[in-house]
């Protein structure tokens, strides 16, 4: 099938170029130019990833991918952020709100390729083993759901695919690496300090629940159902 993606990027020429190299990897390629003309595309025909500049003439690619994160349909798309080299806020920003990688400007096609590809392999591969219920905590990974004592949570997908794993494997020391590859893949470019700004966030939104997460310092984290 088929692969649609929707580029939002202002400088005309790397624009251009994006589109060329990705239709000729095969992919059906939209671009647009700020991102009110990128949300009435993505709205008229929502895409399989999409790719966004950071700096943007009307508003952020970052403020872009919150917004695809709360969309009421289509909050799953993958989202690949086009940020300043070693900008170290813009990606950890993008990664708090939910964007699935970051390629750092200037970078070379052949390598964004390489990340388009593995971004969509990711959200495509299965997703494991639902764990029903653990603890106060409810997942249901097909439903992009959860609830803690039947409140449904407000989660972006790496806050639901982090819960996920943490109450699939009740008991279980996790380290950093482990919930890289359990949440991200294998093929990951996030910082382990990424890690622990997720945790914390999903934290939070559990609320008290939240104790259930243990920190093992200098190791990572422990889900423990009892809580
Ligand atoms: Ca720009």
């Amino acid at each position: 099938m088929t692969q649609k993606l929707l580029i939002c990027e202002d400088e005309a020429d790397l624009r251009a170029l994006l589109e060329i190299t990705l239709q000729r990897e095969g992919f059906v390629v939209r671009g647009s130019s700020d991102g009110q003309e990128f949300m009435a595309l993505f709205e008229e025909d929502p895409p399989d990833l999409v790719l966004l500049d950071v700096m943007l003439p009307d508003v952020t690619g970052v403020e872009l991918c919150r917004r695809i994160r709360k969309h009421p349909q289509h909050n799953d798309v993958p989202v690949i952020l086009l940020t300043a080299r070693n900008d170290e806020i813009d990606r950890v920003v993008g990664l708090a709100v939910g964007a699935d990688d970051y390629v750092g400007k200037p970078f070379s096609v052949r390598e964004l390729v390489m990340r388009v590809r593995a971004v969509l392999r990711r959200s495509q591969k299965e997703t494991p083993a639902p764990a029903p219920e653990v603890g106060r905590i409810r997942v249901d990974v097909e439903g992009h759901r959860a609830w803690v004592d039947g409140q449904l949570l407000d989660l972006t997908a790496v806050e639901l695919k982090l819960l996920n794993l943490f109450v699939s494997k009740p008991g279980r020391a996790l380290t950093r690496d482990a919930i890289l590859a359990g949440t991200w893949g294998a093929d990951h470019h996030v910082t382990e300090r990424a890690v622990d700004t997720h945790v914390k966030r999903l934290r939070q939104k559990l609320g008290p629940a939240g104790d259930a997460i243990e920190t093992l310092r200098g190791i990572g984290y422990r889900y423990t159902s009892a809580a």
